[in-house]
């Protein structure tokens, strides 16, 4: 099945950029997924193509039009017809991605993203066409481009046959809740600095053991949201075995 990307733009020769290139490159060409850049102007009603207007209350900037955007979208969900696409909209407003969401986007059949600019977007469009706000960080970017790229990179890269050995994927940052362990490689000792002698030991289960408390510590270090987000999961995890325990026993 080919993952379809639809990315609604003001700016389409920005795509795919980056992603032309290496895995997700290779995976288009190989039709693991297919590519449609949108131009957002295509919609505009009058001859000088406009999108946007001045912020009804008055202030600095310009909005894109709701009716354009409506139109936009519409075009992509009915070229996408015999499937339902999700419709993502890319805003410091929206939903941090996680890498649950994208793990959930890359199991469905593509989406459709919809690229800011200006101000950004006319707030009515959300609700009327079931828009999905999703912010990349607490940072603001010139446009929602280099966010819609970020989205799809990391979509592609879990779709079936993209990476090479399969447990990339699954061992990494925020796949269990955590950071990932630190790397080393060749060479064994380099300016001083030597590789952990566990890592050399060959012994795979006191490995496992060193990466895993690794990974524990340097989330509760560097990421204590994280950190206390997995903790809250894993007690609730206990109580409700606890409890379905319980209900064997009684
Ligand atoms: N006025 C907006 C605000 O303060 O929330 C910022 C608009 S920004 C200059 C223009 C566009 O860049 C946004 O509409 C959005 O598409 C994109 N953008 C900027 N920062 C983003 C972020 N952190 N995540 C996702 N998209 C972002």
């Amino acid at each position: 099945m080919t993952f379809r990307a639809a990315v609604i733009t003001l700016y389409p020769e920005m795509f795919p950029g980056p992603l032309g290139v290496s895995l997700a490159g290779r995976a288009r060409e190989e039709g693991k997924w297919s590519l449609e850049a949108i131009q957002l102007r295509d919609f505009a009603a009058d001859r000088h193509r406009t999108v946007d207007d001045t912020p009804a209350g008055g202030g600095a900037g310009m909005v894109l039009r709701v009716d354009v955007l409506a139109r936009a979208i519409d075009h992509a969900r009915a070229a996408a017809s015999n499937e339902i696409l999700p419709v993502i909209a890319m805003t410091p407003r929206g939903r941090p991605l996680t890498q649950a969401r994208v793990r959930e986007l890359a199991a469905g059949p593509g989406v459709i993203v919809v690229c800011g600019r200006f101000e950004g977007f006319d707030e009515r469009i959300f609700a009327a066409r079931g828009v999905e706000e999703v912010s990349i960080g607490d940072i603001v970017l010139s446009g929602g481009e280099p966010a819609a790229l970020m989205l799809l990179d990391a979509c592609i890269r879990l779709l079936p046959g993209v990476m090479g050995a399969p447990s990339s994927g699954t061992e990494e940052s925020f796949e269990n809740g955590l950071l990932e362990y630190p790397h080393y490689t060749r060479p064994a000792e380099w300016e001083g600095r030597t590789i952990p002698e566990v890592l050399r030991s060959g012994d795979h289960a006191k490995i496992a053991a060193w990466r895993k408390l690794q990974s524990e510590v340097d989330t509760r270090l560097r990421r204590p949201d994280l950190w206390e987000r997995h903790e809250g999961a894993r007690v609730q995890s206990a109580s409700g075995a606890r409890r379905e325990k319980r209900d064997v026993d009684q």
